[in-house]
């Protein structure tokens, strides 16, 4: 997704988070649009900025029928891994490396900006037009932000078997399964599919985790998390007890906490000002960075 940050992603004024006893943290989300479908972000937000090096999360749709899907044209991105991940429908995929990917639900598409790439990603034409996922950012390390962009389709992801249902894992490794995905920074990732009752997910006590519902309500350590929300479990953990009374849909995410903040403007990823206003200077100066997208629908350009 373009999925552009604005300044009222990390800004004061949506409601704070509430620490509860169970320690959980509620964060509420905030909603706004991208590419024609409706988007539930809940990074960043101004109580947590990242999870780990996650550092973006929209869960969008699900759009309706006959909605046109969804329909972001090219685009820049600099510092930063798009992580894409559906529910339903198709998502072509087509970057300034020529790749052009269809994404189906199940699979898993991780883009490495590095010093720059461009990209755009559309329903296709004729195709069934609700679409329904989330897009989430890494933020990359000193190490690899500079490099070079890559693409990578992941068509199967392991999975394992939790007490009331299954995890999908898509980055770093849960419950003994280690995702194929490529990964600069130590993380977890995953889809959480549980059925009515209770399941104990074992964390990395290093790591700092999320878990995002995205169909329906569900309780971590007893307290009740809904879709448009994040709960917030801090670092120290050995595990969450996750329950629902309904089969219901996740994302957990999770990472050690970042040493440093990082600057994120617009599609950019960054540590200073300067890199941010440089990446904006050479989208609209059509400079190599970015490259060429071969797709129909009109490039995006920066708001001012
Ligand atoms: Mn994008």
């Amino acid at each position: 997704m373009s999925g552009p940050v604005e300044v009222t992603d990390t800004s004061g004024h949506p409601a704070s988070a509430t620490a509860t006893a169970a320690g959980v943290e509620v964060v509420p989300g905030r909603t706004t649009t991208v590419g024609g479908a409706a988007v539930r972000r809940v990074l960043p937000r101004r109580a947590h900025r990242t999870i780990g090096a996650w550092c973006f999360f929209d869960h969008f749709g699900p759009t309706g029928s006959g909605a046109g899907g969804l329909q972001i044209g090219p685009h820049p991105h600099i510092g930063l891994q798009t992580v894409t991940w559906l529910l339903s429908g198709r998502v072509l995929h087509r970057d300034s490396l020529g790749s052009e990917q269809l994404i189906r639900p199940g699979q898993l598409n991780v883009m490495t900006a590095g010093a720059g790439i461009a990209h755009a990603e559309e329903t296709p034409p004729g195709e069934e037009t609700t679409v329904h996922g989330v897009q989430l950012w890494i933020a990359q390390p000193e190490a690899t932000r500079h490099g070079a962009p890559a693409f990578e389709h992941h068509a199967e992801l392991p999975v394992v078997g939790l007490a009331a249902g299954r995890a999908t894992v898509l980055s770093g490794d849960l419950g003994g399964a280690r995702s194929p995905a490529r990964q600069d920074t130590d993380l977890v990732g995953a889809q959480l599919d549980l059925g009515r009752g209770r399941s104990s997910v074992v964390l990395r006590t290093a790591f700092e985790h999320g878990v995002v519902p995205l169909t329906g309500p569900a309780t971590l350590d007893g307290q009740s998390v809904e879709p448009g929300t994040m709960g917030y479990l801090g670092p120290g953990r050995t595990e969450v007890a996750i329950g629902a009374d309904a089969p219901v849909v996740l994302m957990l995410v999770g990472g050690t906490p970042l040493p440093e903040p990082v600057l994120m403007g617009w599609n950019f990823v960054a540590r200073t000002r300067q890199e941010i206003d440089q990446a904006h200077a050479d989208w609209a100066a059509h400079h190599r960075r970015f490259g060429p997208v071969h797709s129909a629908l009109p490039r995006v350009t920066a708001p001012s």
